[in-house]
């Protein structure tokens, strides 16, 4: 069947301005860490990302090594932009990275110029693109000086193959040293892509003021803590979850007596706004506005529905906000 996008699709999803840039995101963005690799049914990932731009949804977050197996995230990426999306390029912002282990040898992980040029160049080709959007370092690599992963970042925006550049998973202290050494080299560093949720909330201890002092934005990562922020887990884990599943990065042990507690009461706090725990968590995620964007990850298209449908509601009591702070600290 051939695609037409929605008419109607920016009527309804909200859109942030990332930091100090010209670039605006949508609230909330797709990732395809799981869910859109070699080992899932291409039709189904194929309606998410179509479902997902009919929403509004026009950030699609990629890596060098999302599958399984690695690069097939971005090769079923590529099939789709091929057949659906590629007359809708200009409304999309792609992102891909580099920085885990991705090939053999000493060439093939971390932050060395060598590495995070020829992987980019290797995700353009499995994606079928020119360009990306945004391009981040995947992680801190601890024997690389920072001025050389930095240096190969202005690179790839001098040499027109990504539009912007970004962190993932940098401390405090390395993303204000980046920002300095990336603003000398004429390439402002656009956004930050840490871990946050009402489970992990490392951010709140020194980066997320960096990134307000430097103007950079943020895109948080499973803001659903993979699910367990969500009903999915309130009575065992259903045979077609992450956790159950042998390729997905949720362990069962994870889903502690002490985790569902919180879960449970969470979900209650939720009920009481008439939102699910899905959507409260993303509202939580959301709230005061300090992200530019909560990157969620589904399994099927109805997650998808829900979860963008949390943005009718993002406003928080003061009671609301406590009885979270309560709950998280039992
Ligand atoms: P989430 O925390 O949003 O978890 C997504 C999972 O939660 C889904 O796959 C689904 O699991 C479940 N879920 C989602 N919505 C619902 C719902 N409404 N009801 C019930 N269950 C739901 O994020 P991810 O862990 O998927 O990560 C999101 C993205 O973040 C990735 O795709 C990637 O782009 C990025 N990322 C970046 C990292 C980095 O180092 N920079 C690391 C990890 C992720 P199920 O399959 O069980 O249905």
């Amino acid at each position: 069947m051939v695609y037409s996008a929605q008419e109607n699709r920016y009527e309804t999803m909200k859109y942030n301005r990332v930091g100090r840039s010209g670039l605006k995101l949508p609230a909330i963005s797709l990732g395809l860490w799981h869910n859109f690799g070699g080992v899932d049914t291409f039709e189904n990932g194929r309606n998410m990302l179509l479902r997902a731009f009919d929403l509004g949804i026009t950030h699609f977050d990629l890596a060098n090594n999302y599958g399984p197996p690695p690069g097939s995230a971005e090769e079923m990426f590529g099939q789709v932009l091929k057949k659906d999306l590629a007359p809708y390029r200009d409304e999309l912002i792609i992102s891909s990275k580099a920085g885990y282990t991705m090939w053999p040898g000493p060439y093939g992980d971390f932050g060395s110029r060598k590495y995070l040029i020829a992987s980019l160049d290797q995700s353009l080709k499995r994606m079928g693109l020119e360009y990306v959007d945004i391009f981040y370092s995947h992680r801190p690599d601890p024997n690389t000086p920072l001025e050389e992963t930095m240096q190969a970042l202005d690179h790839m925006v001098r040499s027109g193959k990504a539009l912007y550049v970004g962190l993932s998973n940098y401390s405090a202290e390395q993303t204000e040293k980046a920002v300095d050494i990336l603003r000398q080299l004429g390439t402002p560093l656009l956004i930050h892509q840490p871990k946050y949720s009402m489970f992990e909330r490392w951010i709140e201890h020194g980066l997320q003021d960096v990134l307000d002092r430097e103007g950079v934005g943020s895109i948080a990562f499973c803001p659903l803590a993979q699910g367990l922020l969500t009903s999915k887990y309130l009575n065992g884990v259903p045979e077609s979850s992450r956790a159950a599943s042998s390729t997905g990065a949720l362990q069962k042990d994870q889903i502690t007596p002490e985790a569902l507690r919180k879960i449970r009461a969470l979900n209650q706090v939720a009920s009481s706004r008439g939102q699910s725990l899905a959507q409260f968590s993303l509202s939580w995620v959301l709230r005061g506005g300090r992200l530019s964007s909560a990157l969620i990850g589904a399994s099927r298209v109805s997650q998808i529905e829900e979860n963008v449908a949390a943005l009718n509601k993002l406003d928080f009591t003061e009671e609301e906000l406590s009885r979270v702070e309560t709950i998280l600290k039992t």
